[in-house]
């Protein structure tokens, strides 16, 4: 195992919707200083498999470092993928993940301005934790656009729309589902954010619904600078275990790390 993983206990594990799952964790007091982190950060997990060999993936903490939440990641489980199917199928409360301490760039440098989200899916993650941050430790305007399947698959569905009531003069939420809009495409995007055109944005999501928001800002003229990627794109293919190449040892260990971030410069 990778020194820089460390062992930490699941303290509980909420069903959100059908096939997502936040993990909470248990942080000790003598790593509570490394796993210290910036709202939008992700957790590197190790998933164990016996049969196929081990993985390791990437999960944004959902959780906000400026409320009283426990260190949380929300999983999402990808049809036929190797490690959130294993995960969430094995976890349990009293369960031991191993995890990399926090990082990503995914973080605005200061939770006081006024900002744009754009998240589709389990891109809701990251996005969350800074809601949450900038409503408990920030004083700006906050807008998220949100698309998703249908309504069954909005992840933190009632808690935004609590955040919303509680803070109607900051928090403004506009979903977008797909059984009723269609897939969430550039004119439509632009429409949706043309009145937060002045604000810095954080997209996250799948790949096709990262480029269609980079096309709907470019076309209001958001300047790249103020627009901030988070890409849950699939890790790359050395990321895959191999069928077990007879008895290949290196087929049950860790195989690399998906941490692919995209940030504009
Ligand atoms: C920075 C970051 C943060 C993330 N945060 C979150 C989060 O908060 N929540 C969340 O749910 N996810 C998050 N992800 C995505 C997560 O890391 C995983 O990519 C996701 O859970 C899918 O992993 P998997 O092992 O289940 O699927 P995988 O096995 O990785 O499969 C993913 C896709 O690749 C296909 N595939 C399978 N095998 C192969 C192969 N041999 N070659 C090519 N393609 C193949 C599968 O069909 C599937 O469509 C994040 C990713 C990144 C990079």
């Amino acid at each position: 195992m990778n020194q820089h993983f460390h062992a930490l206990r699941v303290t509980d594990v909420i069903v959100e919707t059908e096939d997502a799952r936040s993990l909470v964790f248990d942080v000790p007091d003598d790593l509570a200083e490394e796993f210290r982190y910036r709202p939008g950060q992700f957790l590197t997990v190790h998933i164990p498999g016996a049969e196929h060999g081990s993985v390791t993936r990437c999960y944004s903490l959902s959780s906000s470092p400026h409320t009283a939440d426990s260190l949380t990641v929300t999983v999402k489980r990808t049809p036929a993928g190797h490690g959130s199917d294993r995960l969430l199928g094995s976890v349990r409360v009293g369960s031991v993940v191993h995890v990399q301490p926090p990082t990503g760039r995914f973080t605005p440098a200061s939770l006081d301005g006024d900002f744009l989200f754009l998240a589709a899916g389990s891109g809701i993650t990251p996005v969350m934790s800074i809601i949450k941050s900038a409503l408990a430790a920030g004083s700006g305007r906050l807008a998220l656009i949100y698309a998703n399947r249908d309504e069954r698959s909005v992840i933190f569905g009632e808690q935004l729309a609590g955040l919303a009531a509680a803070h109607p003069d900051r928090l403004t939420v506009r979903h977008w589902l797909e059984s009723r809009q269609g897939l969430p495409d550039a004119a439509g995007l632009r429409a949706l954010a043309a009145p937060f055109r002045d604000r810095d944005a954080y997209v996250c999501g799948p790949g096709p619904f990262v480029a269609g928001v980079v096309d709907a800002l470019a076309a209001l003229g958001v300047p790249r600078e103020r627009t901030h990627l988070e890409q849950f794109r699939p890790p790359n293919r050395t990321a895959f275990p191999d069928p077990p190449p007879g008895g290949d040892p290196s087929a049950r260990t860790p195989r690399s790390v998906n941490g692919l971030q995209l940030v504009l410069p």
